[in-house]
Formats: structure tokens, sequence, C-alpha cells
């Protein structure tokens, strides 16, 4: 049986709140909590078959599931050779690698005016 678009509405906003109770709670040094609730947002996405934003899911540890925030737990790195962002978690070292698309000073341009 489908689901309908009602349900599956409420089921990525309690992800997105999920993740911000996530990381309020990380902030506050409670990583247990904030893994918590990772897993859960995890289970609702699996459930409900609703995927998670990539600006939020590029904010978990691929490796060992835990919230990061960038310079706390995580490394920011930006290797403009290989037009990625490379984020590496403290706890267990794993590299997440975002690539993105490079833009010409044109394109740049065209996007101000
Ligand atoms: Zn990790």
């Amino acid at each position: 049986m489908a689901k309908s678009k009602f349900i599956l509405g409420i089921a990525s906003e309690r992800i997105a709140k999920l993740f911000s109770l996530a990381e309020e709670s990380s902030k506050k040094n409670e990583t247990k909590l904030s893994n918590k609730y990772i897993k859960i947002a995890k289970e609702l996405s699996r459930h409900y078959k609703v995927s998670i934003p990539k600006k939020l899911k590029i904010r978990v540890c691929k490796k060992c599931g835990e919230f990061q925030i960038p310079g706390v737990n995580s490394n920011v790195t930006v290797a403009s050779s290989k037009s990625c962002v490379i984020y590496t978690c403290k706890k267990c070292g794993s590299q997440n690698k975002i690539f993105y698309k490079k833009t010409t000073s044109l394109q740049v341009s065209r996007a101000t005016h």
C-alpha cells in the first residue's frame, strides 16, 4: 500500500526536527543523545522510504554514525585541485568527500548581474 504524501511530509519534517535536536545536544557534549536522534532519523527514513536531505546527510559520519560539527568533532578541508570538500571525522578518522562543480569567472559574473 502506498503511503500518502501527508504521511511522507510528516516523516521528512520529523527527520529534520531530529537532526536539529541532534545538533543542539551535540553542542552540549551529549554525544550519546545526539547519536540516538540520528539513529531514529535513519530508521524513520528507512521505514517511510523518505530520503534524508543532502545538507543533513553530510553532517553524519558514514562509518561511525556520529553527528559532526565542523571544528568540534570533524575537520573540513577544501581540496580545490580535486574540486571537493573533505569532512574528516575526528573519532574514527574516516573521510567523506563532497564534490562540487567548478564555476568559471564568466558564470560567476552572469550570476551576480
Ligand atoms: Zn566517524
